[in-house]
């Protein structure tokens, strides 16, 4: 009998929980990964920079298990039809992973939970991808916080010591001929400027991130979200560096887990406002003025050079997905479900809990949003964060600014008043 490691959004060897529960179970341990068909094939675009990001990291995966004489098994279908066929090729006691806290996810992993029950066949799912998960901070009623700075005050309470997983991979299966993990063209895909680095944490940046974290030109944040979004570094070994290094940073991930914990507990927010009245709320949902958002051509730098550098890089500093965002919602009266579709196909780091949780909360349709009222004005955010247009610069070198599609004076009147009807 052996048992299965189930690689998915924790593509590392390192302090992993999963994959240290399953080497420690004294069985020895095939580690497979699934190309979901069920989520490949919802992309559009088949040039993804998720995908290529994802076969890379797990090109290095093979490599270090080469070197520990095993190897990663890459499969292509759905996770269901490739659990039916491992189960018949392979005498398998269980099935260890690390829990995924998305509604498609859960929803998989029962699935799969139930067809390996029939066949005697355990399910072990551990906790790897958050500090604190689902039902771990909660109020004394036991109800779920829906305002961050309570959640993460008893967060930082609870945090006593963190564990670290240091796996024993002696028990990894031997495999002399490991096969080659698919190719991007193998699973439909296309190859990207994307490139894969062993992700690692820079105490320049982490010190002095509360300073320069809301300059876009400084570029001074830690481009871990895509890390930490796939798994290629531990959040254990970021919240011990924050901890240690800076309480702002801490605070990041902490959001990070806040959000995760809202979509957990109310999963509709994935289509609907939070706040059920912000329903009401008329969209003039412009297509025209979509696209204009949506290809940097508003005639409002600062929201242009954002929508380029996400179009360019799928990237975008946190301050200027805040003045994107407000724009697309408050100045345009464009739905918020509409960005948050458009930042989730190009988002490097795009996480349904943080792009929704994030999304809302500029709307002011969310848990714990910014009130409707306070809208960004883009000079006045360009003043102070971009006052010498390095940033706006930079990716709009050759910025012909086209007629601004809204007037700023009209579009903030407009707006508050779409609110307030739809709240009244
Ligand atoms: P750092 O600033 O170095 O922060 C470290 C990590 O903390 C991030 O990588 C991320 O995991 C977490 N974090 C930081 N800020 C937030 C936040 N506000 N909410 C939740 N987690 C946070 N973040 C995503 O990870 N995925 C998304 O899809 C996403 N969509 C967003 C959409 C909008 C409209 C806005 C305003 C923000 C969004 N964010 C999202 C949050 C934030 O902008 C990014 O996490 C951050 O810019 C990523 O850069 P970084 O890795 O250098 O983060």
């Amino acid at each position: 009998k052996i048992n299965i490691f189930w690689f998915r959004r924790d593509l590392r060897l390192e302090d992993n929980a999963g994959l240290y529960h399953a080497l420690k179970s004294g069985l020895k341990v095939m580690p497979v990964f699934i190309f979901d068909t069920e989520i490949l094939d919802q992309l559009q675009d088949k040039s993804d920079k998720r995908v290529d990001y994802i076969q890379q990291a797990l090109a290095n995966l093979q490599r270090d298990l080469i070197d520990l004489k095993s190897g990663l098994t890459v499969y292509h279908g759905k996770p269901l039809d490739i659990f039916k066929s491992l189960t018949e090729e392979f005498e398998i006691d269980t099935v260890f992973c690390n829990r995924d806290y998305e509604p498609q996810a859960i929803k998989r992993d029962q699935q799969v939970k139930d067809f390996l029950h029939k066949k005697d066949i355990a399910f072990s799912d551990c906790k790897d991808q958050v500090i604190f998960e689902k039902n771990e901070i909660l109020k004394s009623d036991k109800s779920p916080y829906t305002v961050f700075t309570p959640y993460s005050k008893i967060w930082k309470e609870a945090l006593q010591s963190i564990e670290t997983f240091a796996p024993d991979f002696n028990n990894l299966v031997h495999i002399s001929n490991p096969k080659d993990i698919p190719s991007l063209e193998d699973i439909g895909f296309k190859k990207t400027e994307i490139m894969f680095t062993k992700p690692s944490l820079d105490l320049k940046i982490i010190k002095t991130y509360g300073q320069y974290r809301d300059f876009p030109s400084l570029d001074h944040t830690s481009h871990l979200g895509v890390a930490l979004r796939f798994g290629t570094i531990s959040v254990r070994e970021c919240v011990q560096f924050a901890l240690k290094h800076n309480e702002t940073w801490l605070n990041e991930l902490i959001w990070r887990e806040f959000f995760m914990q809202i979509l957990f507990h109310f999963p509709y927010v994935v289509t609907h406002c939070f706040k059920k009245k912000y329903e009401n709320i008329h969209w003039r949902n412009n297509e025209e003025e979509f696209k204009a958002w949506c290809e940097g051509k508003t005639g409002y730098p600062i929201v242009d050079a954002g929508m380029r550098e996400l179009n360019t890089t799928g990237f975008m500093h946190n301050r200027v997905r805040m003045i994107t965002a407000s724009f697309l919602t408050k100045h345009l009266l464009i739905d918020w479900r509409w960005g948050e579709a458009y930042f989730a196909q190009k988002l490097l780091d795009y996480d349904l809990s943080a792009n929704n949780g994030n999304w809302q909360w500029v709307a002011g349709t969310g848990c714990d949003a910014t009130p409707y009222f306070r809208i960004f004005n883009p000079e006045e955010q360009t003043k102070k964060f971009d006052k010498e247009l390095k940033y706006i610069k930079k990716w709009l070198p050759n910025y012909d600014q086209p007629k601004p599609l809204v007037d700023h004076r009209l579009a903030r009147e407009r707006a508050l008043e779409a609110y307030k009807k739809a709240l009244d």
